[in-house]
């Protein structure tokens, strides 16, 4: 055997003879000497932070054959057409065989790869199943295999691909080569489920260029979405002063044309022209408007995420994300389009946490749960012929009503639980082999657990975008750390880099809600309040008991409170006495919106399911204050809510009739007369005098019990009174 080049050749020498590059980039050296002297290697780097070269350098300097496993077709054409373009890298074969090629051209390849002519190979995990590769691969000598895009291979992703976890055992039966596992997208629990599936032995990881040093991150929090848009007209005409062009990236399609209105509106008076993208509009409209942005005629896109892949325009100065996206991962690569070309560019998140509902509802949109398996099990063994099937995703959606993702992910299930064997697949057919035609109970446990797990994780990452937006930290250091990246040195002390490091550190985070409404001494709280304080109830973290509870409605300075400062009850009652908003959330418990834990859970206030569902489904809700005296703003004494000297004479009539009725009923039922109602009870069904008994649960004191037990009765002895 010829000495390998590695040994004649030092590595900057051959990145300049093969690539023309003078320098390598971070780590890339680094990488490609462990992969040289043959440990598994896995690298971690953003896309465009040169991570492929980390196994096509190896590739050129070593005998013997680069598997190079790569999940999409459009890739692997791209890198080996940019490979051969490089006169040094066409000399030592670089080949795909892909489903793009017909059958001719594959068994091209095939002999040129029996040869020996092709040292740099790319395949589909899917071309394993074929026997004639597979001997063919035996005959060759394989230096090492590669698995490009190995986020695949975890079961933590959406992106998962079940061939991926048949990639060890071949690695075995090709002997063992050495491995490289390349990704752009890898947390701390993805990378050690590659290196788990992969069976990668102790291997040398390398995790870098996640810092984009020229683009500054900053979180605008906004109370409502008219505040958004607001928001948003004020800033472009700043963000477009620097010239070239901008993204807005919007949940939905509606958000997407709203946006884009609003910022065609703002721009008009400076003459830049601002489009909305999105999956709605025909295809070829999608590449015109495409072509207008690229060329600069239309500044501004407000787009969905359907925009975006293989989208490379240098001079893209800002990204907004109108809504924050589901994972940080979509974050970073959305937001990383900006500042392609190195210059300063802005990434702007304009966050309410009320986006976070919207995230959980997609995440709900495309779950599955096991009969949805089982439905797609049922479909493909009904069309059927002997042992396989034909699937036309098309027909799918049509009768189903799934999303191809979802297709995607119910046949990845099959395969998974050893059901259905995929045989072929393109954009409109698919054929898979029937291996099973019924699920055991204990496979459908088992889908079932899997099912949800991918659910919470896809929570669970939602919960770290949520994370990144209300951070007071640095968020640029947030993101690396998210992707075990570190701040290098040399950047740690730029000026360029969030809002929170910007800010003086005197300075406050800026609140963003301010009281929704003031309420100077109402008699009730109307619907809207309560929705509010009921909807913070339910996103609140940490829980909290009544008395800082308390705090956070009446907007309070506390330091205790200040971690609240987002939510959307926070001051909602600023101007309400201690004692009278202390009545509200009794109110509250009372009507079973909310629970107050005993000793043993701390007090801690929750929300109940009644309560969400009262403000999911916006019931109508009224709660009725007690007091008219105690309603004086900063009156905060502890005196009892009622006076009877409040009351006029027909309610003092009433409110001793109530009494008289309690201490019978008492008697009767030999208990406690307050274990029958309460004197506040008793109070405020003299003052408010309630008619129905949807008013009467309104009453302290009150719940439903009482209602069905004493409604009639107390319903009955206050209409005998004349209303005062
Ligand atoms: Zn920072």
């Amino acid at each position: 055997m010829p000495p390998s080049l590695q040994e004649t050749i030092p590595l900057p020498a051959a990145l300049h003879n093969y690539f023309g590059f003078q320098e390598f980039r971070p780590l890339q050296q680094e990488a490609i000497e462990a992969a040289l002297s043959g440990q598994d290697v896995l690298v971690v780097m953003p896309t465009g932070a040169g991570k492929s070269l980390c196994f096509q350098l190896p590739a050129a300097l070593s005998d013997g054959l680069t598997l190079v496993v790569s999940p999409l077709v459009a890739l692997m054409r791209d890198q080996v057409e940019a490979l051969r373009a490089l006169p040094e890298f066409s000399k030592i074969g670089v080949a795909a065989i892909s489903s793009l090629q017909d059958s001719a051209e594959q068994s091209m390849v095939l002999d040129d790869l029996a040869a020996g002519q092709i040292r740099l190979l790319y395949v589909s995990p899917e071309r394993f199943r074929s026997g004639a590769f597979r001997n063919i691969l035996s005959q060759v000598s394989v230096a090492r295999f590669v698995v490009d895009e190995a986020h695949c291979i975890s079961e933590w992703g959406h992106d998962f691909r079940p061939d991926y976890l048949q990639l060890n055992s071949i690695v075995e039966s090709l002997g063992k080569p050495p491995l490289i596992a390349v990704t752009a997208t890898a947390t701390e629990r993805v990378r050690e489920s590659i290196v788990r599936n992969l069976g990668m032995r102790n291997p040398q990881t390398f995790i870098g260029g996640f810092n984009r040093p020229n683009l500054h991150y900053s979180v605008h929090r906004c109370k409502s979405d008219p505040h958004k848009l607001e928001m948003l007209a004020k800033a472009l005409p700043k963000l477009c002063g620097k010239g070239g062009s901008g993204l807005i990236y919007a949940a939905t399609r509606k958000q997407c044309e709203e946006v884009a209105e609003v910022a065609a509106r703002a721009l008009a008076p400076h003459g830049i022209r601002a489009a909305a993208y999105h999956a709605g509009l025909g295809a070829d409209d999608r590449l015109e408007l495409q072509r207008r942005w690229q060329s600069g005629e239309i500044a501004v896109l407000a787009a969905t995420n359907a925009f975006g892949m293989g989208i490379d325009k240098p001079d893209v100065r800002f990204v907004v994300h109108y809504a924050h996206p589901e994972s940080l991962e979509s974050y970073y690569q959305e937001a990383g389009r900006a500042g392609r070309d190195g210059r300063p560019s802005r990434c702007v998140i304009l966050y309410h946490f009320a986006d976070r509902r919207l995230r959980e509802w997609f995440i709900d949109n495309d779950s599955m749960t096991a009969d949805d398996i089982q439905t797609a099990l049922k479909l493909i063994c009904r069309t059927s012929d002997g042992d396989t099937s034909l699937i036309y995703p098309e027909q799918w959606k049509a009768k189903l009503n799934w999303t191809s993702v979802k297709i995607r992910l119910a046949i990845g299930e099959l395969e998974r639980a050893g059901m259905v064997e995929r045989i072929s697949e393109t954009a409109d057919q698919w054929i898979v082999r029937i291996l099973q035609r019924q699920f055991s109970l204990a496979d459908m446990d088992k889908i079932q657990f899997d099912l949800d797990r991918l659910r919470q994780e896809r929570l669970r990452r939602l919960d770290e975008m949520v994370n990144y937006c209300k951070t007071t930290g640095c968020r640029r250091r947030a993101t690396l750390r998210y992707f075990g990246d570190e701040l290098p040195a040399s950047d740690a002390k730029s000026t360029f880099c969030c809002d929170n490091c910007s800010r003086p550190e005197s300075e406050e985070p800026p609140a963003i809600h301010k009281p929704l409404s003031k309420i100077a001494m109402p008699k009730s709280i109307d619907a809207g309040d309560i929705y509010s304080v009921l909807e913070g109830l339910d996103a609140l973290w940490p829980t909290v008991g009544k008395a800082r509870l308390i705090k956070v409605l009446r907007g309070s300075k506390a330091k205790d409170v200040e971690r609240f400062h987002d939510s959307p009850m926070l001051g909602i009652f600023e101007n309400i006495s201690v004692a009278s908003v202390e009545a509200f959330i009794l109110e509250l418990i009372d009507s079973g919106l909310m629970h107050q834990g005993d000793e043993d859970e701390y007090f801690v206030c929750s929300i109940t399911e009644k309560g969400r569902a009262a403000w999911e489904n916006r019931t109508p809700l009224k709660v009725l204050l007690p007091s008219r005296r105690h309603q004086t703003p900063k009156n905060t004494s502890s005196k009892p809510d009622h006076d009877n000297e409040d009351f006029s004479e027909a309610e003092k009539v009433l409110f001793d009739k109530l009494k008289q009725w309690r201490t019978n009923q008492a008697r009767q039922e030999s208990v406690p007369a307050y274990i029958v109602l309460s004197n506040q009870a008793i109070e405020d069904l003299t003052y408010h005098k309630p008619k129905t008994e949807a008013e009467l649960i309104q009453a302290r004191g009150i719940g439903e019990m009482k209602v069905q037990k004493y409604g009639a009765a107390l319903l009955d002895l206050i209409k005998e009174e004349p209303r005062a």
